[in-house]
């Protein structure tokens, strides 16, 4: 069991004093934070952070990395919270920390495999600074090295996670030594028995083996001599989960993994690789196709290095690889290999991780020049790093993803049409949240629908998904078509009615013929054109009337208006009938429509004023009056005379409110001595509701006079 002694020395290597200390003085503080808590294994907690510290030493990370790694379940666990860090030990250490803490809620439940990339993804995109990911990576693999003390069901789950989202993390993020013993861990939990055979044939097939290795080894470091080349030729075998990856994705059998033996070697300059990889070539045959160039176009993660298979002897494959020594540490520690950005001469390592991955970036990108290829793949690793997506849950637990911006009404739509459709608002991690607010990756959403709702035009201004953006186009267009073609309808019948006819009983060829006169190919068509108030429903009626013998007509249908029923209409506002602002009609009103050209019908009260200096010659008035209406809400605007007092204000709302009217604005105005105007907007269901509102405010001694405006 290593000490904070042990660890301290070690630090000597790439901190200073300085640094040491305030290492030290983390694991101190940490001890106490975890004072009188012990791990399942009944060790003193504290062996914990000082473990993942330690595999983080090893991996030469950063001062603010260390500390973090030692204080890395203390927010989780005990009572010291982000604050207490922060004065402790500064912003980047509490930040880092707080980071690791919210991965570790991310709880794993979805079994489903497609969701395991996406779930690697969002981990990537959680932590803004890459050292959060280093520091749950080493917390895991400490975690998984200590895992027979746990339950095995939790060791099971643990396994699988470590298998589906971890170690491909750390292969994402080129750290190969961690991803192979995060595997090989997890492989033997999650299926020891697979495990133990393949184990048990490896070492069977170690010792035939043996021999082949050593000649081949020998072969290849006596041609790089008489070459005069330097470089280390090393023998490799590959690890068990990668070995039953192999049988189980390529369906290969165990010995034919087996009769390809690996060799990696490594020299100093790039000019050296190409050149050994012509001495191999020049020794054992190549397999055609097999060549990879990883030197000239890196691996997303900066994978750098040359591969050939080779023709063995006895039906062998060899395989090679040959780099840089340089190449070779960014193979197996990738982004924590920190050479790769290391800072300016004075040797501090403060600043922060998310420029030193933007570093590397840059030093990926100088590479790349060098090779003379391509913007590309810059982009490609830059995606990989810092997704441009966020991933979102659904209540059960799917994960969605969107592109960055995306809103809860984005959500609603990605998750069906209908959803979308019908949304009227929503809960963003079990609080009610404007349906604009752009959303964050790891946020759960829940969408709230009605089958009454309907696609606001609103929307269209911040949606950022294609899907919602023609879902709500689609929807609208085809609501406008509905209701245009049942206004119409409804219009039409209301002038046929002086024939004591409707349009469903026009006579058939009649109106075959007027479609085919306007250019109509159907009814709804013309049905449309009249509700939209481009046609107008009189004359079109006239066209329709039964034709009795040679009786024409003998009245003109538009005096005959007056005499006709009117169209009743109902309670809900769409997108064809609107009521007007101006006189804010209720049930009960007596009203008037206005129709004009492509914009519909709008409802005034027939007292309204703006009603006469409206008319002009595109717009007509039409009888309407009110069907039956529910418990729909209508906006009327009440304007008070009251006595200034405190407190009135109030008293005013709540008499408003006490009888199920919704206060949608108060406003104050102007005042006059003691007296002061206030305009109350408030919504009811009918002219009954309103005059019992309106009772109920003259009620209050304070009020002089009400009046609806
Ligand atoms: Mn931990």
């Amino acid at each position: 069991m290593p000490t904070i002694d042990d660890l301290s020395v070690r630090l000597t290597d790439h901190l200073d004093l300085d640094e040491i200390k305030r290492v030290r003085r983390a694991y101190f503080y940490a001890e106490q934070a975890h004072d009188g808590q012990r791990r399942k294994s009944g060790e003193p907690y504290v062996t914990h952070p000082l473990a993942v510290a330690s595999v983080l030493a090893e991996m030469k990370m950063d001062r603010d990395c260390l500390i973090a790694a030692m204080l890395h379940d203390v927010i989780e666990d005990t009572e010291i919270d982000y604050q207490g860090i922060t004065d402790q030990f500064g912003k980047t250490v509490a930040q880092v920390v707080d980071g690791v803490s919210k991965l570790t809620h991310l709880e794993f439940e979805s079994k489903a495999e497609a969701q395991a990339e996406n779930f690697q993804k969002m981990v990537l995109a959680m932590a803004e600074d890459i050292r959060v990911i280093i520091v749950k990576l080493a917390d895991r693999l400490h975690n998984m090295r200590t895992l027979g003390a746990m339950r095995p069901d939790k060791q099971r789950r643990i396994a699988k996670e470590t298998l589906d989202i971890y170690a491909p993390i750390a292969a994402r993020l080129g750290m190969r030594d961690v991803q192979v013993e995060l595997e090989d861990l997890a492989f033997k939990s999650y299926y020891p028995m697979r495990a133990k055979y393949i184990r048990r044939s490896v070492v069977k097939a170690r010792g035939q083996r043996k021999d082949i290795i050593t000649d081949i080894q020998d072969a290849i470091k006596h041609r790089l001599e008489q070459e005069n080349m330097p470089g280390k030729v090393t023998g490799r075998e590959k690890h068990l989960y990668s070995i039953y990856n192999k049988m189980k994705s390529e369906n290969r059998s165990f010995a034919s993994i087996m009769d390809v033996f690996a060799f990696r070697i490594v020299t100093w300059s790039v000019d050296d690789c190409y050149r050994i990889l012509g001495a191999v070539h020049n020794l054992f045959k190549p397999v055609p196709g097999r060549f990879k160039d990883y030197i000239a176009i890196p691996k997303a993660n900066g994978y750098q290095s040359l591969h050939t298979d080779l023709f063995g002897a006895r039906n062998i494959t060899i395989e090679v690889q040959i780099r840089t020594e340089a190449m070779d540490a960014v193979a197996s520690q990738g982004v924590a290999e920190h050479s790769h950005y290391k800072s300016g001469g004075d040797g501090k390592l403060s600043e922060g991780s998310y420029n030193r991955a933007r570093k590397w970036l840059q030093g990926l990108l100088e590479m790349q020049q060098a090779a003379g290829d391509s913007m590309e793949f810059i982009d490609s690793v830059k995606k990989d790093l810092f997704p441009d997506e966020v991933y979102v849950f659904t209540p059960k637990g799917r994960i969605l993803e969107l592109p960055r911006g995306a809103t809860p009404v984005d959500f609603a739509y990605a998750v069906h049409t209908d959803v979308g459709n019908s949304c009227i608002s929503c809960r963003v991690d079990r609080h009610l949240a404007p349906l604009s607010e752009p959303l964050k990756t790891g946020q759960t959403v829940e969408i709230i629908t009605t089958p009454r709702a309907q696609p606001n035009m609103a929307w269209l201004s911040f949606v950022v998904t294609g899907k919602a953006r023609t879902s709500i186009r689609h929807y609208l267009k085809n609501q406008q078509q509905d209701e245009s073609v049942e206004l119409g309808r409804r219009l039409l019948n209301q002038y046929l009615a002086q024939y004591e006819t409707t349009i469903e009983q026009v006579d058939h060829e009649q109106l075959q013929s007027l479609l085919v006169e306007l250019g109509f190919k159907t009814l709804d068509e013309l049905l449309e054109d009249i509700g939209m108030g481009n046609r107008m429903a009189y004359v079109v009626a006239r066209c329709l009337r039964p034709l009795k013998g040679n009786d024409e007509a003998v009245f003109d249908a538009a005096d005959a208006k007056v005499d006709g029923k009117p169209i009743a209409i109902r309670g809900v506002e769409g997108m064809v009938m609107h009521f007007a602002r101006c006189c804010h009609p209720i049930p009960g009103d007596s009203i008037v429509g206005n129709i004009s050209a492509g914009r519909g019908l709008v409802v005034h009260r027939s007292r309204c004023r703006n009603l006469n200096s409206k008319r002009d010659e595109s717009t007509r008035s039409i009888y309407i009056e009110w069907s039956d209406t529910g418990d729909e809400e209508y906006s009327v605007v009440l304007e008070l005379q009251v006595e200034s007092q405190r407190g009135i204000i109030a008293q005013l709302a709540m008499a408003v409110s006490a009888l199920g009217a919704n206060v949608k604005q108060l406003v104050s105005g102007e005042r006059d001595g003691q007296l002061n105007a206030v305009t109350i907007e408030l919504s009811v269901t009918n002219r009954v509701h309103l005059a019992r509102v309106m009772k109920k405010l003259r009620a209050i001694r304070q009020v002089n006079r009400v009046t609806r405006s």
